[in-house]
């Protein structure tokens, strides 16, 4: 919360609002905090559950990493605090709700529209990686949309701290994991924050084409995220091929300045039709 508290939070603090959704754990709320008035999106999670599901880690790891992350693109988590059964996370309020919902009802988005996300998404890895963060788990379903449609890193359950930058879990969803990831034996080999990379090429492609590139039977998921076997629909523009294929490359995958700044200049003009 934005102002120092001498005593620690709990749910007399807030009004409890309008359901904003559900997830594997728990529900989220939208809420006021009653002394300032703060909006905020507030999560319960009941530690019976969290139990049962062997999530206990998951979770602190969750709040540990979140809770020391500000960046305009990764979602606030401002406090926590806990009764007898439940885990109460008080979150940022992503007004414009699942950027997964909105790619559903768009099919795909413009070039200009994924061209602001990628950009966005490019910023805040750029701020988890220089904290030794890898997410792990980059996917339209853990993006939220803020109130000026601007996009918000969430669900850091997969994530984790490296700050030697190499670790050997297995992690994540079939259809966004590098190939370092899905190889047999690959979850026994050491990887970097280069995996959030190549899931960002995966989510330009899906912004883009309106599908994940390797969607297949899990067996051929795995078989052509491999061999980086995609194919890209003739109406995704050359700078934009470019760009996915840059950084879904089986031996280098880079984003330097310049690519970045090059992906969200490249489409100026074409944004400048739109608005
Ligand atoms: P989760 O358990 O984090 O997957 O959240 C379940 C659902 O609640 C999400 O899919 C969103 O629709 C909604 N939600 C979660 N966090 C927020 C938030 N900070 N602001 C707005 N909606 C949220």
């Amino acid at each position: 919360m934005p102002r120092n508290r001498d005593k620690p939070l709990s749910l007399n603090d807030f009004e409890i609002g309008k359901p904003l959704g559900k997830g594997k754990f728990g529900r989220v709320y939208l809420a006021r905090e009653k002394s300032t008035g703060f909006i905020c999106a507030l999560k319960v999670l009941h530690k019976s559950e969290l139990v049962q599901g062997k999530v206990e880690i998951q979770v602190r790891r969750e709040i540990e990493i979140q809770s020391n992350l500000r960046h305009p693109n990764v979602l606030r988590l401002f406090g926590y605090f806990h009764d007898k059964k439940r885990i109460f996370l008080v979150l940022e309020y992503a007004g414009h709700g699942e950027l997964y919902k909105h790619l559903q009802k768009a099919g795909k988005f413009p070039e200009w529209r994924a061209a602001q996300y990628i950009a966005q998404m490019t910023a805040a890895l750029k701020y988890l990686h220089k904290k030794h963060i890898m997410h792990r788990d980059i996917k339209p379903e853990n993006i939220l949309v803020g109130i000026h449609g601007e996009i918000k890193i969430s669900d850091f359950g997969w994530s984790v701290h490296a700050p030697n930058n190499r670790r050997k879990t297995m992690c994540g969803t079939l259809d966004y994991l590098p190939p370092e990831m899905v190889i047999p034996g690959g979850k026994d080999r050491f990887y970097d924050e280069k995996i959030d990379i190549w899931s960002l090429g995966v989510l330009m492609y899906e912004f883009l084409v309106g599908q994940a590139p390797f969607e297949d039977t899990p067996v051929m998921t795995q078989r052509r995220i491999m061999r980086a076997e995609m194919t890209i629909p003739s109406f995704v523009s050359p700078e934009a091929r470019d760009l996915i294929k840059k950084v879904n490359s089986l031996t280098s995958r880079v984003l330097s300045d310049t690519d970045q700044f090059l992906f969200s200049s490249s489409y100026s003009t074409l944004r400048n039709v739109y608005h």
